[in-house]
């Protein structure tokens, strides 16, 4: 379908999801990507370009509009400038305002299957009825089961010109799409099937369509992955989502050298100085001038030996044709002076002079030069480094004692369960010992966040909803364990929804399937929260893939410092795996008797076996498109010392 270059699009985002439970309707997940990245694909290749217009979570929005853009180019997010949330007029009023071409053509972020050629017919109805706004009309059934003519308002083109009539007509603070249409010269274009302007508006529906109704948008190489797997989000989908919608806390403070081991790096350090500051020598031997190397197989050179020198003692010494000096390592090359002959490497050494062979070294041999380390001005640690014991060592080396690094983040967390008990108390029967706080507060711990411990939560809506506002009242992010599954997110989601955005999910991978995140808030302040399962190793394993990777980036880590990298090893016997889902098994990592990687499961590895976990040194990733893996075969791990 040609693109029409007189034509911008708007895809209305700005709504509160009333019926959805004041999600972000928009970048709900679906078929691999989010709703309105869908519709962001369907609309792109049919105008000049895409616009947004969005109210909310307007990063998230931005990472859709710039993809579109291509790369290099960012695209555009408008929020309404009439108010807030005052209805898709408010948001094609924003639209009209910034379009930069003649023609503007809107659709809602929840209608993924909105038809290839809504661009086209419009447009062409608005010419050949000379009208200012073409509108999409379908048929469909009433509750008698008669086709009845169902307009679209919310799908429709018009000129960019309408913008004056547009605003007499919110000055008079009516709000509704139809009721401006009819003062308006419209054409209405009959789209079939009906099925294209499906709008998402309900939770259900959305994982109704997940698995139904048309087609998804082309080049969604995830949508055919997810429609494989029933009620599954991919792995790497869900990790894009969320570190999509995080952006570093602002914060830093300055802090002395040795306090910001671990600590994350907020500005770049660089060089005040050359390092080393001056040219010197790499051996304890003979600085000499390499135009008195002996050229002659036959024919070793002799120099006079006029001096030593120290390291740190300027020598003040220039060193002439046919001498030397003895030098020790990392003093400061002679004037005159380009090279050095290791001790070891002299023929001979007498009282005051030295001699040597032909080919013994080269002209600049065993000579440090002045900033081959680093240069003055270079950048010597990009702000974002997670500072470890050689960072500490190569700031120390440029002589800087105070470092700024990002504060501190506070993550709360808690569990829930009716059926928990803390250590020390007695366990009846049907209960269990809250073991998941454990894991949580060492590996939270070893991350090197402020933990707040909220204790065990009953399974009573007042109780959850008490814990989550209170940990949004001191913390920068919430974990919980177990709630989410579900049979028991019902309530959990009410709360949720209440209190913020939180999208519920149902993963691609074992352990560790549900999975809630999003943002709460109480009281003006607010929390990210990520919402585990409640079984122990998926606990472990959804924090480690899910949680570590968020929190790394809200603490301002770069992209680099928060994936591990995975290691390659042999496995010992035949791996089952199932297709389509990410498998994270628990593995012992060692060397094999060839001096090889190699790596075995421990045992059972269901995702309440806490052993399981406990007996491993190592995660072994196996990817959505993995089958069943062969004894003998490479496969992929983490070892947990790359963790925390
Ligand atoms: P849930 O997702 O709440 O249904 O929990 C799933 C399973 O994990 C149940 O068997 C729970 O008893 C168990 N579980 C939940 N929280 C914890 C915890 N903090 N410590 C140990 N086991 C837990
Ligand atoms: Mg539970």
């Amino acid at each position: 379908m040609a693109l029409l270059s007189t034509i911008t699009g708007l895809i209305l985002a700005g709504g509160r999801g009333t019926r959805m439970g004041r999600v972000d309707k928009g970048l709900q997940p679906f078929r691999g990507a989010t709703l309105a990245a869908h519709v962001m694909q369907r609309l792109a290749p049919q105008v000049a370009s895409v616009a947004i217009n969005a109210n909310r979570n307007l990063a998230q929005y931005q990472a859709i509009a710039d993809a579109a853009a291509g790369p290099g180019a960012s695209g555009t997010v408008l929020p309404d400038q009439l108010g807030n949330y005052e209805g898709p007029l408010a948001g094609l009023h924003t639209g009209l305002l910034h379009c930069p071409t003649a023609l503007l053509l809107t659709a809602p972020c929840d209608s993924p299957f909105l038809p290839a050629d809504l661009a086209q017919r419009l447009h062409a109805a608005m010419r050949e009825q000379d009208a200012d706004l073409a509108v999409a009309v379908t048929m469909e059934p009433d509750d008698s089961g008669a086709l009845q003519r169902q307009p679209h308002p919310v799908f429709s083109l018009m000129k960019a010109s309408l913008l004056p009539q547009l605003e007499a007509y919110l000055a008079t603070g009516a709000r509704r799409m139809e009721g401006w249409y009819k003062t308006l010269r419209m054409a209405e274009v009959m789209f079939e099937p009906a099925d294209a302007f499906r709008n998402i508006n309900t939770l259900a529906e959305l994982q109704h369509f997940e698995h139904a109704g048309p087609p998804a948008a082309p080049a969604q190489a995830l949508a055919s992955f997810a429609a494989g797997n029933p009620d599954s989000l991919p792995v790497a989908q869900a990790q894009r989502l969320i570190l999509d919608s995080i952006v570093p806390v602002a914060e830093q403070e300055s802090v002395a050298l040795r306090a910001a081991l671990e600590r994350v790096l907020a500005q770049d350090i660089v060089s005040p100085i050359n390092v080393p500051a001056y040219d010197n020598s790499a051996m304890d031997g003979y600085a000499l001038r390499g135009s008195d190397l002996p050229v002659d197989t036959a024919a070793p050179v002799t120099l006079k030996v006029i001096g030593i020198v120290y390291a740190g003692r300027p020598s003040g010494l220039a060193v002439g044709p046919g001498e030397c000096v003895r030098i020790m390592t990392g003093a400061a090359i002679p004037a005159g002076c380009d090279s050095v002959l290791p001790q070891e490497q002299a023929a001979a050494i007498g009282e005051d002079r030295v001699t040597i062979a032909h080919g013994a070294i080269r002209p600049g041999d065993n000579r440090r030069f002045a900033g081959e380390d680093l240069k003055a001005g270079d950048v010597a640690l990009a702000q974002g480094t997670v500072l470890r014991p050689a960072h500490l060592g190569l700031i120390a080396s440029l002589g800087i004692a105070q470092v700024s690094v990002r504060r501190h983040l506070r993550v709360a967390f808690f569990s829930t369960g009716d059926e928990l008990r803390g250590v020390g108390e007695e366990l009846s029967t049907g209960c269990v010992y809250d073991s998941n706080r454990y894991t949580l507060f060492g590996m939270l711990t070893r991350l090197g966040v402020e933990v707040i411990d909220l204790g065990i939560v009953r399974d009573q809506p007042e109780a959850l909803e008490a814990a989550v506002r209170s940990a949004c009242a001191q913390a920068d992010a919430i974990i919980t364990s177990g709630g989410v599954s579900l049979g028991t997110a019902d309530y959990t989601r009410d709360i949720m929804a209440r209190l913020g955005e939180v999208s519920f999910w149902q993963l691609a991978m074992r352990p560790g399937r549900p999975l809630a995140f999003g943002k709460v808030g109480s009281k003006g302040r607010d929390a990210w929260l990520f919402g585990l399962p409640g079984n122990p190793v998926a606990v472990m394993v959804s924090f480690y893939f899910f949680a570590r990777p968020a929190l790394l980036r809200l603490m301002g880590a770069g992209a680099g410092q928060r994936t591990p990298p995975l290691l390659r090893a042999r496995t010992q016997a035949t791996i089952r795996k199932r297709t389509g889902r990410t498998e994270y098994q628990r593995g012992i990592l060692d060397t094999g008797a060839d001096g090889a990687p190699q790596v075995r499961l421990t045992g059972a590895q269901g995702s309440g076996i806490l052993s399981s976990m406990s007996a491993a040194n190592c995660i072994v990733v196996l990817h959505d498109d993995q089958g069943n893996v062969a004894q003998g075969d490479l496969v992929d791990v983490i070892p947990f010392d790359g963790l925390v």
